[in-house]
């Protein structure tokens, strides 16, 4: 039991979201594998909590419980009323005076996009960490001793809709949407003991109610900017209002996680090219490198990490990209073959530019959505030569996707081969707070076998760029480099083989083709096609491609790291 009976109030969040995952805001992704995969030994690594503070609280949350935290503080509540806990220390800090508890999470039942994919592939469960952890988050015993009112905000909080399941996981009441404006009086409802709404959609807070944090964030998150305007129908931050938050609010959030004993800080935005945009859509230069200049620039901070960016920003002012990249100089937090690159999420999604029209047509703004292609080989160009190496998103299954479609989105990732990035293919998942609410979710049953393409070319990209980086920093853990390959590989391909038959051994065995000679030696076991693609994918593929306009530089790359300086190959016009 917590001291004096305990904190009033309480937030926390599965071990999952408080892990900080070593500072990599991208290894977070394996969150969404299945909770299976990891053997426990493994888990309790990549779970392992920073070390409390005296009194127990977490020196680093997820930023939307600190901003919560900090939105509670502002509107009258105690300091000593007030405690974020990783679930480790609840039952230090919870007693019988405590009258309510807040928690958050990104994605609380698994089914994210990242979740829902790779659970799906991987065929080890339905559940993916994230879901398990949050599952045991509900039964703490602390939770259950102290049978105060849970409340849920998130990201994710949408998957609790259902009152079964709420009544199963003991949540009383979930808040969808930005919860600053609402947070302060449900907290207050819930300690004076009155019945709180099982779900509320908050009301857009102003700017003024939105408070800085004011202890340190996973990852040293700050944010800069929020929601995005591009309107893409499957997305969820586009529902939220555009809004950029002044430097010395940014600043203010930076020195609290510098305090917490952060050294790095990662913007948080829905798109960095568009902090400050005066003019819809135009790249504000001075206002972007003004910001990281500001945070590069405070002392302590020695690593700076964006986490999201549009493309279309970068082909409108290739100097903004280049003088960042001199701002941060080496404070960068990944590196490619040795080298300090900078490093960012951008939303690709298809190579179609029929579908983007569909769903997603602001996305090129102010450029046409018919260019899309060549926007996105344009930027990449530009971003590759000044020392970015983005993390790309692409979706399959969205609602009216055909199979040209699907060999529109190939051509794409072929003609990207030459680029320096690291895709993460994902199934469209239909999540409750966007516009495609009521389509279907893709899932494993029904993938075709373009769509498995789609999938193979995306790992055979990643592997072939990416797989002297990997090796070469397992070479560095106790795990024995050869051991991992000789075991892994077997088992891999055992499971695989039993588990997802024909067209799952063909990943697997192209994927073992192309990560050397290393792995030569699992290929006999079976493959048809001498990790090839199959005939008939070939021939539409190839018949596809001759369709296409010849882009200078741009035919099928061969299989090398083949980069080249970007050179203007389009005209491209808004
Ligand atoms: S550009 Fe990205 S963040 Fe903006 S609406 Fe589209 S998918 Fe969402």
């Amino acid at each position: 039991m917590g001291r004096n009976g305990g904190k009033k109030v309480v937030l926390t969040a599965s071990v999952a979201e408080m892990a900080g995952w070593d500072a990599d805001p991208f290894m977070a992704f394996a969150g969404g594998f299945p909770g299976r995969l990891f053997p426990p030994f493994l888990l309790q690594r990549m779970y392992k909590p920073d070390k409390p503070n005296a009194d127990y609280s977490a020196p680093f949350a997820p930023y939307g419980l600190r901003k919560i935290e900090a939105s509670l503080l502002e509107n009258g509540f105690d300091e000593d009323d007030v405690m974020t806990v990783h679930p480790r220390y609840l039952k230090h800090v919870m007693g019988p005076n405590t009258k309510v508890v807040g928690i958050s999470s990104m994605d609380p039942l698994g089914m994210a996009y990242v979740s829902l994919t790779y659970t799906s592939l991987t065929g080890l469960g339905d559940v993916s960490a994230t879901g398990v952890e949050f599952w045991r988050l509900s039964q703490h015993p602390a939770l259950k001793e102290y049978k105060v009112p849970r409340i849920l905000g998130g990201a994710g909080s949408w998957q609790l809709k259902n009152p079964m399941l709420r009544k199963e996981y003991g949540i009383n009441c979930i808040v969808m949407g930005e919860s600053e404006h609402d947070a302060p009086e449900l907290f207050n409802k819930a300690i004076r003991g009155e019945k709180l709404p099982p779900i509320v959609q908050a009301k857009r807070p102003t700017d003024e109610e939105i408070p800085a944090i004011r202890n340190g964030a996973i990852y040293g998150a700050v944010e800069i900017s929020r929601g995005c305007g591009r309107g893409c129908q499957f997305c969820s931050p586009t529902m939220k209002y555009r809004r950029n938050f002044p430097i010395k609010k940014i600043l203010q959030e930076v020195r609290a996680n510098l305090q917490s004993g952060a050294n790095m800080i990662l913007l948080n935005t829905d798109d960095v090219f568009l902090y400050g945009s005066k003019e819809r859509f135009l790249p504000n230069r001075e206002a972007v490198v003004g910001v990281y200049k500001a945070v590069v620039n405070e002392p302590g901070v020695d690593v700076v990490q964006t986490a999201h960016a549009s493309l279309a920003p970068a082909i409108l002012d290739p100097q903004m990209v280049s003088e960042i990249t001199e701002t941060i100089g080496d404070k960068c937090r990944y590196h490619y073959r040795g080298n300090p690159v900078v490093t960012v999420e951008v939303g690709v999604e298809t190579g179609s530019p029929r579908l983007m029209q569909e769903h997603m047509r602001g996305k090129a703004l102010p450029y046409d959505v018919s260019q899309w292609p060549e926007i996105v080989c344009e930027a990449y160009g530009i971003l590759n030569d000044a020392n970015w190496v983005p993390l790309c998103t692409l979706v399959t299954g969205l609602p009216k996707e055909t199979e040209e479609d699907v060999l529109l989105t190939l051509d794409l990732i072929h003609r990207m081969r030459r680029f320096k990035t690291f895709f993460v293919p994902l199934f469209f998942v239909s999540l409750e707070d966007c516009a495609l609410r009521k389509e279907k979710t893709l899932n494993l049953r029904r993938l075709t076998d373009l769509q498995w393409e789609m999938f193979i070319e995306c790992w055979d990209h990643n592997l072939l760029h990416w797989r002297d980086t990997w090796l070469g920093e397992i070479k560095n853990f106790w795990l024995n480099r050869q051991f991992i390959k000789l075991i892994g590989g077997f088992l891999y391909i055992a499971y695989y083989k039993h588990k997802h038959g024909g067209r799952s051994k063909q990943m697997l065995n192209r994927i073992a083709g192309i990560l050397g000679k290393d792995y030569r030696f699992l290929l006999p076991f079976q493959h048809p096609f001498g990790g090839e693609l199959p005939e008939s994918l070939k021939q539409r593929h190839q018949t596809r491609l001759s369709l296409l306009p010849v882009i200078p530089g741009s035919e099928d790359v061969p299989r090398e790291l083949h980069y080249v300086n970007h050179e203007p190959h389009y005209r491209l016009r808004y």
